[in-house]
């Protein structure tokens, strides 16, 4: 049976086995028991409230049971706060599912469930609260009201700016990505400069270098690895430190399937064409250094003595980008619009982590951060996140953001709200489109913004990122004798790994 059929099955029966309760789904979710509510420290500040619930799993895995309609789940998050949840994507991962929607009647909004096995992580985002669902022990739940102001990102929040400036000053961003035939049109602007070397102690990105397979870590599994089109392969590699932030390892892997799940909703309601998958996950024994430059340069380099397995465990699961999750970081994330690893706070990686995947699929932040902290930058396409601002009238909030701005272009004093969105002049928000249509190279604040135009056209370059163990993963498939997959992918110019694969997850 090959790993599809395997998938497929899997997926029928988590369907089957809870079809029969879909006609349950108006009914609550979760129930008040009584139970001391542990908070973190570092939530502390941003709690409005608490309460501690059971929940009835199946009610939330049976709006994952996607029909004509859209299935929706009643959210009774505290007694005088009961959403209906909309359910626009389900997903099934490891060991459940991941539900991403929005919460109907409240615009803009975002709901983000995972439900794996007794883990339950959610979170819901309204123009007037941030709700968190987390799992606490013994079958109990914490339902948390935060303080909106838990995911206002503002600048130094997302590490990317400075260090991919000090190394591809101005049009060099620009010239690279034309160099690789992602930006076609080039109407404006000098000739770019050389790329100066990188100044020491600042990020320095690896070149896809074809990576020697080593030693695989002992433990090693790798899931989905049938191909599917237009999917971006990821490998999550985390840390000691994320799995005692996220309070357990289980929540820690849930949290990167609502992650996963929300980035997904992002994208495609964006118009991007394509969609995420994680292919492998593991814990790296690397002490993190809460420097976002050196863990992210150890994070890429590939024979550095610092997760050097990272590198064997990518070919494997055949990833095309790579993120280290870690605990504690000077940063929110960062990662390089040029080379696919990034780097996410445990507690970010909810919007945050679509933030930066902008990134690496060569979205730049909005126009007025990029040009207000960002003065060496030359000219620049229209590779750009957008702030809407003015907002249209009758509007909750001053500004609307797209995925990778920053509230700059509002000014200090305006209330903002980050939509679950990727910049496109073709779409609108309350009537307002949110991007700039155009194609020019621009120094300035005035010019095009377009993000889901970028990342349509560099997704083949991001899921092209391991040619040989694709390769090798489809002769594993058709051709029985190794000798003849040797040859087979010798005559592609290809050496054989001779690395055993990794059994696959269940
Ligand atoms: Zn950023």
């Amino acid at each position: 049976m090959t790993v599809i059929q395997i998938t497929a099955l899997r997926v029928f029966a988590i369907l089957c086995a809870f079809w029969i309760d879909i006609g349950a789904a108006a009914q609550p979710v979760f129930f008040e028991v009584e139970r001391d509510v542990h908070i973190k420290s570092s939530q502390a500040d941003y709690v409005v409230r608490s309460r501690s619930v059971t929940a009835e799993k199946d009610r939330l895995l049976a709006a994952g049971v996607m029909g004509e309609l859209r299935p929706t789940v009643e959210l009774n998050m505290f007694n005088d706060v009961v959403m209906r949840g909309v359910v626009e994507q389900s997903t099934p991962t490891s060991s459940g599912y991941a539900l991403a929607g929005v919460i109907d009647g409240l615009t803009p909004s975002s709901m983000t469930i995972v439900v794996n096995g007794d883990v339950i992580v959610g979170e819901i985002h309204t123009p007037s609260a941030v709700y968190l669902i987390r799992t606490a022990s013994s079958g109990r739940y914490t339902i948390l009201e935060m303080d909106p102001r838990i995911l206002h990102f503002t600048d130094g929040d997302c590490g990317t700016t400075a260090p991919e400036v000090a190394i591809h000053p101005g049009a060099a961003i620009e010239q690279k990505f034309e160099d690789l035939g992602v930006i076609g049109e080039r109407t404006i602007g000098s000739k770019p400069n050389d790329m100066p070397a990188a100044e020491s102690g600042v990020y320095t990105p690896q070149t896809r270098q074809q990576v020697d397979f080593v030693a695989l870590p002992e433990d090693t599994t790798c899931k989905g690895l049938e191909e599917q089109p237009n999917v971006v392969d990821m490998l999550v590699v985390y840390t000691h430190d994320a799995v005692t932030e996220a309070q357990g390892k289980d929540q820690l892997l849930a949290l990167f399937d609502q992650g996963l799940a929300y980035t997904n909703l992002a994208l495609s309601s964006s118009g991007v064409k394509v969609s995420l998958r994680i292919t492998g996950t593991f814990q790296t024994d690397y002490i993190e250094t809460g420097n976002k430059n050196t863990d992210l340069a150890r994070l890429s380099g590939k024979d550095d003595g610092y997760m050097d397995d990272v590198h064997p465990m990518r070919n494997a699961c055949i990833a095309d980008i790579v993120y280290l999750v870690v605990g504690r970081s000077n940063v929110r994330g960062v990662a390089s619009t040029s080379v696919p690893f990034g780097l996410i706070r445990s507690d970010a990686l909810v919007g945050v982590w679509a933030h930066e995947i902008g990134h690496n699929f060569g979205v730049l932040h909005d126009r007025w951060t990029h040009y207000e902290f960002e003065k060496n930058s030359g000219p620049t396409s229209y590779r750009h996140a957008h702030a809407i601002y003015p907002a249209p009238e009758g509007a909750t909030f001053d500004c609307y953001l797209t995925r990778v701005a920053y509230n700059t272009r509002c000014g200090p004093e305006a209330t903002f709200y980050f939509l679950q969105r990727f910049s496109n002049p073709n779409n609108l928000f309350l009537g307002v489109p949110m991007g700039i249509e155009g194609s020019q190279l621009v120094t300035g604040v005035d010019g095009p913004s377009n993000a889901v135009r970028i990342m349509n056209q560099s997704s083949e370059r991001l899921m092209n990122q391991r040619p040989r163990a694709r390769l090798e993963l489809l002769y594993e498939a058709i051709v029985d004798s190794p000798t003849m997959r040797r040859m087979l992918l010798e005559e592609q110019g290809m050496a054989s790994s001779r690395m055993p694969r990794p059994s696959l997850a269940q």
